[in-house]
């Protein structure tokens, strides 16, 4: 069996202009990753299937497809077509997921990053970074980056990638929903609201904030999300003295600090009052072997 894993994320910014014609949207998107990740081990099998375990709420991990219309197989797909392999070996994918589902936090996506570099091992390919971010960008707007990792700026539909350089480790509280919300109808929703788009700064603008931890939180699904989930206008505000962001296009709010005791503290407070939490740190590392 051959493993790769790869991480989770966030937006600590996320500006969307207005829909395209090819029924996609631009964005200017700061990417962070984090230190949870999804694990991919991948070895032939007679039949396309995924298994998935990990240490989420089993309504959670039900959620996530065992067929052929997992991000894990549609990424091997994309990746066979790519090389031009004439009859595709079926694989069977096991998957361990530390990162929730349908969430904002691009859990599917960081399978599919981790299944890419995962397969290309196994079929013994040979593709370089370069061209496994290419066949990334045909499975998900978030899929080159989770193969990336650090901090990065996401442009064009968020696969226009540009390393930044890395921030100072952040502690973080991820606020977790039981239910997830549909990235599709978040930008249905978001289409309604903003007809001509919420792109309000130049990428070098948004870039230079960054740097100094300003800016951080802007969302342009935030009210769209909050149009299907009243209640997360009420999660962002539980802790006195700070605000919780939306991450992508939620559900998730997430608490960001670099005073560990602090996130700490928040994680007491929120586990206390009965919501589903995960404490990471924010981390540099992108998909990797093994
Ligand atoms: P992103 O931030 O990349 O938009 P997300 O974190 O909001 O994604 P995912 O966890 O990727 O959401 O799941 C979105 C939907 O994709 C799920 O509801 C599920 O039906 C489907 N899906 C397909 N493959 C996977 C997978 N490997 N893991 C999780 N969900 C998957």
């Amino acid at each position: 069996m051959i493993y790769a894993s790869a991480p989770g994320k966030l937006n600590l910014f996320f500006e969307v202009g207005a829909l395209r014609a090819d029924g996609y949207h631009p964005v200017i998107s700061i990417y962070q990753s984090l230190a949870i990740r999804q694990r991919v081990g991948v070895e032939a099998s007679d039949r396309w299937e995924v298994s998935t375990t990990g240490n989420l709420p089993k309504q959670q991990l039900d959620r996530v497809p065992t067929d052929e219309s997992n991000l894990c197989v549609i990424a091997a797909k994309e990746l066979a077509k790519y090389v031009g392999m004439q009859s595709v070996q079926p694989m069977k994918f096991f998957t361990h997921k530390e990162v929730p589902v349908a969430a904002g936090l691009a859990g599917g996506s960081a399978d599919a990053a981790a299944s890419l570099l995962a397969l290309n091992q196994a079929w013994n390919l040979g593709l370089d970074f370069q061209q496994l971010t290419e066949v990334a960008s045909k499975v998900g707007s978030d899929v080159p980056f989770s193969l990336l990792g650090g901090t990065a700026l996401g442009l064009d539909t968020g696969i226009q990638l540009q390393k930044l350089e890395n921030l100072p480790l952040q502690h973080v509280v991820l606020l977790v929903s039981p239910i997830g919300l549909s990235t599709r109808e978040v930008f249905l929703a978001f289409d309604q609201m903003f007809p001509a788009g919420d792109i309000n700064q130049s990428a070098e603008m948004v870039v230079a904030g960054i740097g100094a931890m300003q800016r951080v939180g802007k969302n342009s699904l935030l009210q769209p999300a909050l149009s299907l989930r009243e209640e997360l206008k009420e999660y962002q505000h539980l802790i006195e003295g700070t605000t919780g962001y939306l991450s992508g296009s939620g559900p998730t709010i997430y608490f960001i600090t670099e005073d560990k005791d602090q996130a700490t503290a928040w994680n007491q407070k929120l586990s206390s009052l009965g919501h589903f939490t995960i404490m990471t740190t924010t981390s540099p590392t992108g998909a990797l072997l093994g």
